[in-house]
């Protein structure tokens, strides 16, 4: 696995944890030459962990669009730096240079990247791994509302299945290399079947 790109809160959040949690993972990457892929910011948990990459020796390479580079809001000492137009453009770029995602606490610009890569896998778009580093069970309403989607029938159980799941930086690593996707080829010819009511 040679980057791995990670998903994360523009906040620092208010427990330390999370800062401490970014650093452990920040050192970890390093440590492991797996290199960062992520927003390019310079602030909140992102700053954390490209500065701990950074600082470490490894490789950290930021997408970021215009107009968040115009609000000042670039980290200005990474390895490289993508200047992109649009958010859409910033995901496409940040997914072709990774192997595997990691979603990390954040808020909804962390739910948007997150959203969209389990939709690819969904699709069939890519089928790179994605994992969930839930510190301090961050992410437990998360999985509810998924487990709920799947009762519901609007989330398939093999797409539930794919989601790695790890409460520590060294496991999230090791799955996310490991990962065996559960089969999904045929559930778009299933809905065409279960639509046929
Ligand atoms: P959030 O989780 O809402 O803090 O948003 C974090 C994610 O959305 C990051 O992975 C970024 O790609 C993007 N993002 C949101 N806000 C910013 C910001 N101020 N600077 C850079 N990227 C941001």
């Amino acid at each position: 696995m040679k980057r791995i790109c990670v998903f994360c809160g523009s906040s620092l959040g208010f427990p330390v944890i999370y800062r401490e949690a970014a650093a452990e993972l920040g050192k970890m990457l390093a440590r492991k030459k797996i290199g960062l892929v992520y927003g390019g910011a310079n602030v909140g948990i992102m700053k954390v962990l490209a500065d701990t990459v950074l600082q470490f020796g490894g490789e950290v390479i930021g997408v970021m669009p215009q107009s968040l580079i115009d609000n000042e809001v670039a980290h200005k000492g990474l390895t490289e730096f993508h200047v992109v137009q649009s958010m859409a453009e910033r995901k496409d770029l940040m997914v072709s240079y990774s192997d595997a995602f990691i979603a990390f606490p954040g808020g909804f610009g962390t739910l948007d990247e997150l959203s969209e890569i389990l939709t690819f896998n969904q699709l069939r778009i890519t089928d790179k791994p994605i994992g969930f580093l839930n510190i301090a069970g961050y992410f437990d309403l998360l999985f509810g509302f998924i487990d709920h989607g799947v009762k519901e029938g609007f989330i398939r159980e093999e797409h539930q299945q794919n989601l790695i799941v790890a409460t520590d930086c060294e496991s999230i690593l090791s799955k996310l290399v490991d990962f065996v996707p559960v089969s999904v080829v045929k559930w778009l010819e299933d809905i065409k079947v279960e639509s046929e009511f």
